[in-house]
């Protein structure tokens, strides 16, 4: 029987690993905890949840939603355990936490095909492998990694700022800009006076009251977080990335009193992230603030900033979407060290992985997803995003196309629809597309391409 290996049983590697034993490939799963732990993990079960017990929004309006239905119509191992242990929690798929590690514990250990070694991995090994070593990967892995990759591409820290939806963003306020002459790559949000000590304000306020586990981290002046920049005076953000300097506001033909610069994230140009506005702050907090930004009074925050070590390949430079190393297409890499954030995402990674892992071990070519579903969404992003600054990524429905423009209505006025309405129909179109693929594409038993009520 063919074989392949898995580094870490945690969200994405314990997914990776029931995928491919479900293919009928032998499984080496290698494992370090509890011999040696991890900063954040407190036990040796596997997929253990290292901070929140939710495995996000649930339904045909969220993206997670549609995430958790695709993963559950192929048998996802992660999300079947998380129905089974699911606790109620209004909207969201939280599970009691340590029912939930023991239920993929058990599925991982009992299976026929699945072999656990219970010692750390020290050299990415030879042969077809899944590296799903995650955010705390142990060191000397990392530095074998950074080898095989790149140092450069390897990151410890992840010090992300907001990444907001494009059709968000109020462009009759905002404008598309270079600073000077340079071509028009930035969405420019200007603030007046009023409005920049309005900002400063409430900046300085939730600084007062977010946890600082970030200042244990050491930062390059280039990566220090907004509201550590705005502890230095009332005018360092805006002498610093708020910098109005050759940025003339149409509306006005001058420079505004301060900007805040918005960059892309992804080549069509619809997730946008704030420059130079790493940032710490409390979920709730970062929300208020940003939205005190000109421009951005509605903005939909696909992803928080964060400061925290995480440890990240750069997706985009290394990472083919079916989730090959481009360096070595006998590894996989999946969950956040290919360059996703979350539970769930980190799961749906492992199962395409140990998917294709497995088929490569078979002779089978690796395959990625269609673009509508939203695992297929999520491994384009990451093979195709901006690499300057790459930063793991949330599933978010920018990832998946828009659907088709409307067609004019009798008075010749074409209806835009909102969210509510456009949403349900993403998640049908995606959900029967990824059905449609796993059971011609891959050969897999789907149930479920019917959502259920
Ligand atoms: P992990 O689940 O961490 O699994 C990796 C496994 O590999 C671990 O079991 C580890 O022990 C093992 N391992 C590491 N190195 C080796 C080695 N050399 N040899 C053998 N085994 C090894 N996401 C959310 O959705 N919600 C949250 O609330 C949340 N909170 C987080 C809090 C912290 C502190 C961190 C760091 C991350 C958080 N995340 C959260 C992000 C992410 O979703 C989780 O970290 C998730 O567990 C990642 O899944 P993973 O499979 O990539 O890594």
């Amino acid at each position: 029987i063919p074989a392949i290996t898995v580094i870490g049983a945690g969200l994405a590697g314990s997914e990776a690993a029931l995928a491919a034993a479900r293919q009928g490939v032998r499984v080496r799963l290698y494992e370090m905890r509890p011999v040696k732990m991890t900063p954040a993990h407190r036990s040796g079960n596997f997929a253990e949840l290292v901070c929140s017990n939710s495995l996000g929004g649930e339904g045909e309006l969220q993206s997670k939603g549609l995430l958790q239905a695709e993963l559950r119509s192929v048998g996802g191992a992660i999300v079947g355990a998380a129905d089974a242990s699911k606790l109620p929690a209004g909207n969201a798929l939280a599970v009691e936490r340590d029912e939930f590690s023991a239920r993929v514990t058990r599925a991982v250990r009992e299976h026929p095909l699945i072999e656990v070694m219970g010692e750390e991995v020290t050299a990415v090994p030879g042969g077809v492998a899944v590296i799903a070593s995650g955010p705390l990967t142990s060191d000397a892995l990392a530095a074998d990694l950074a080898r095989l990759t790149g140092s450069e591409r390897l990151s410890f820290y992840d010090a992300a700022a907001p990444v907001i939806a494009a059709e968000s963003i109020d462009l009759e306020i905002a404008w598309r800009a270079g600073r000077y002459d340079q071509s028009a790559d930035y969405i420019n949000c200007p603030f007046t006076k009023d409005e920049y000590l309005a900002f400063f304000g409430a900046l300085e306020q939730a600084r007062a009251h977010t946890p600082h586990d970030w200042e244990k981290l050491e930062f390059f002046e280039g990566c220090m977080p907004i509201e550590e920049i705005a502890r230095r005076g009332v005018d360092t953000p805006r002498f610093g990335p708020m910098s109005p300097k050759g940025l003339d506001d149409p509306r006005t033909g001058r420079w505004p009193y301060a900007v805040a610069q918005l960059r892309r994230e992804d080549r069509e140009g619809r997730l946008w992230s704030l420059v130079g506005f790493q940032t710490g702050l409390k979920w709730g907090d970062q929300k208020a603030v940003v939205q005190l930004i000109p421009g951005l009074g509605d903005a939909e925050i696909v992803r928080y900033g964060v400061m925290h070590r995480n440890t990240y390949l750069n997706a985009p430079e290394v990472l083919d979407s079916t989730l090959q190393l481009r360096a070595d297409r006998q590894k996989f890499v999946a969950g956040v060290l290919a360059g996703t954030e979350g539970y769930l995402e980190s799961a749906a990674t492992g199962w395409l992985a140990g998917t294709n892992a497995a088929r490569l071990a078979r002779g089978l070519s690796p395959l990625t997803p269609p673009a509508e579903s939203m695992l297929g969404g999520l491994v384009r992003y990451l093979a195709s995003a901006n690499p300057k600054g790459f930063q793991p990524m949330n599933v978010n429905w920018a990832l998946v196309p828009e659907l088709p423009a409307p067609e004019p209505g009798p008075s010749g006025k074409v209806r835009k629809l909102g969210k509510r309405e456009k949403r349900p129909i993403l998640f049908r179109r995606g959900l029967e597309a990824f059905g449609a693929w796993a059971q011609d594409e891959l050969g897999l038993e789907v149930t479920a391409r019917v959502i259920p009520e």
